[in-house]
């Protein structure tokens, strides 16, 4: 089977270096197509930070193994992680967490098992980037979360736990404050769960979710969570179990999935042979796993604890009184426990599965949509304008646009009510969102909103609108905080 390899950049190759060389030593039935990406074929002129030859491999064969990723902070430059991740639909993020003998923690010292499966939603979310600077002071960015993305890493997350014999699924989440977007993924989370009564299956605000995790690990078990919220308890999660050197990371698509470790480029450690390979090899293991390569996966898996219960450690881990390896004698040290097995937890070995073919074409980009379709009607607008004046001038300008189709609801000043009631301590900065809305929630046709747009753009810069809809008689908006 052949797999598409991106060495990547920073520690990139050298981790990955160690990681081919402990499969080919192991006689893993793989070739290895080096395709090229990363931050380097951005500054060659790339913007998607990849060759089309690269891309065109990725596609044809499926699989991609990759090494970490730079992207510079700021402006400018997009990550590559993210447009891969992105471009090629790999919704969900599946990171690993568990206990591993030789790595001490907190949690191992008191004797505390953890074996955590962080699901991370992995396309939706804020990663869209899609961020404006609506007036000088003011930036947005908008979150999408969509049923049909939501559902597919929901139930990738539920048929992983049932495989896996799994005790609890969990949803993190913010419904409390975010109602619509949070509200939406944990409503498909308990709509796809009806599909698996066997499974313990409960939700958790994010922010105790976190507090949770520190004190009670080896309650969770699978933790299923939209993307920023994922991505950071992941890592909260890679402390748990020893930091990001223990955490690898599989990217599931329906066609093609993406294989690499949580951590970075790790840029003030490149270059000198002292990364530790054991995500990025623990990433590549999810990988065999996937492919059918069990038997294989357990003999290096077991080497690779054997070697870490022995004490072997590269300088960020381990008891620091004893010296440190190098990234290549790291690997050597594992190759040359091939066949032994840890004390601890040994990995059964099992046989291999039948290779699932990876290859395939698609003729138009997928459209997911969702059977339920709710009769829609437009009842208003939010107008964002920008001003600087005070909500009481503000609402005395609008007002005079109202006509006989709108009502002025409310206004609101960083989604805080500051007219018709509000505080004159809330803080304003210089753009407001006023909410129009028909008279008895009568239907609203486009061009009534454009008439407005038109009447309330002489008095004010409008940054943005949003439609304000009723679907089967339920607003599809949230009040502002005060309405
Ligand atoms: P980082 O993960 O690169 O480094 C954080 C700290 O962990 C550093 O001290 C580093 O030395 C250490 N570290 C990371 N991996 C290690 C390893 N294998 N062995 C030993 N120590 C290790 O995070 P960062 O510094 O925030 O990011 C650096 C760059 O990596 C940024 O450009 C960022 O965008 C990128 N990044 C890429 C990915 C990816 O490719 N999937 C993920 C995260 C960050």
């Amino acid at each position: 089977m052949k797999i598409a390899v991106a060495k990547g950049d920073g520690i990139g190759p050298e981790i990955m270096q160690a990681v081919l060389e402990i499969f080919q030593s192991a006689q893993v039935p793989l070739e290895y197509e080096f395709v090229d990406m990363g931050k380097w074929v951005f500054d060659k002129g790339y913007s998607n930070g990849m060759t089309p030859e690269a891309q065109n491999t990725i596609e044809e064969l499926g699989i991609l193994f990759k090494g970490p990723m730079e992207t510079p902070k700021g402006k400018g430059v997009k990550s590559v992680n993210v447009t891969a991740r992105k471009t090629w639909n790999t919704y969900a993020n599946k990171r690993v967490f568990q206990t591993l003998h030789g790595v001490d923690t907190v949690f191992s010292k008191a004797g505390i098992p953890i074996d955590i499966t962080v699901v991370r939603e992995n396309i939706e979310d804020t990663y869209g980037g899609i961020e404006h600077m609506l007036t000088h002071d003011v930036a947005l960015s908008r979150r999408f979360i969509t049923r049909p993305g939501s559902e597919q890493v929901i139930r990738y997350a539920f048929e992983m736990a049932k495989k896996k014999g799994t005790r609890r699924i969990t949803c993190g989440h913010k419904a409390n404050i975010m109602k619509i977007t949070d509200g939406l993924f944990l409503e498909v989370f308990y709509h796809v769960a009806k599909e698996y009564p066997e499974l313990k299956v409960d939700d958790v605000i994010v922010d105790d979710l976190c507090m949770k995790l520190v004190t009670r690990p080896d309650l969770f078990d699978v933790v299923v969570l939209t993307n920023l919220q994922g991505d950071i308890v992941s890592d909260l999660c890679a402390g748990l179990v020893g930091g990001l050197g223990f955490a690898p990371s599989a990217n599931i698509g329906d066609h093609i999935c993406i294989f690499e470790a949580v951590h970075g480029t790790a840029p003030d450690i490149t270059g000198k042979n002292i990364a530790n390979p054991t995500a990025l090899l623990m990433s590549g293991l999810l990988m065999m796993r996937h492919l059918g390569f069990m038997e294989k996966a357990a003999m290096i898996e077991n080497a690779m604890l054997y070697t870490l219960e022995q004490g072997v450690r590269t300088g960020d881990f381990g008891d620091r009184s004893k010296p440190a390896c190098n990234t290549t004698q790291f690997a050597h040290a594992i190759i040359a426990n091939f066949g032994k097995a840890p004390s601890n937890n040994p990995k059964p070995v099992l046989s291999d599965l039948p290779a699932t073919p990876t290859q395939f074409k698609l003729e138009k980009n997928p459209m997911l949509e969702s059977a339920e379709m709710a009769g829609e009607q437009i009842v208003g607008a939010d107008l964002f304008i920008e001003s600087n004046e005070q909500p009481n001038t503000v609402a005395s300008k609008l007002l005079r646009h109202t006509g006989d189709l709108f009502k002025l609801v409310t206004i609101s000043n960083r989604g805080t009510q500051v007219w018709p009631k509000g505080s004159v301590f809330t803080n304003l900065v210089n753009q407001y969102r006023c909410r129009f809305e028909s008279i008895g929630e009568a239907p609203l046709t486009q061009v009534d909103i454009l008439e407005l747009y038109k009447l309330v753009m002489d008095d004010f810069k409008i940054c943005s609108l949003e439609l304000l809809n009723m679907w089967d008689g339920k607003k599809a908006y949230s009040l502002a905080q005060g309405q």
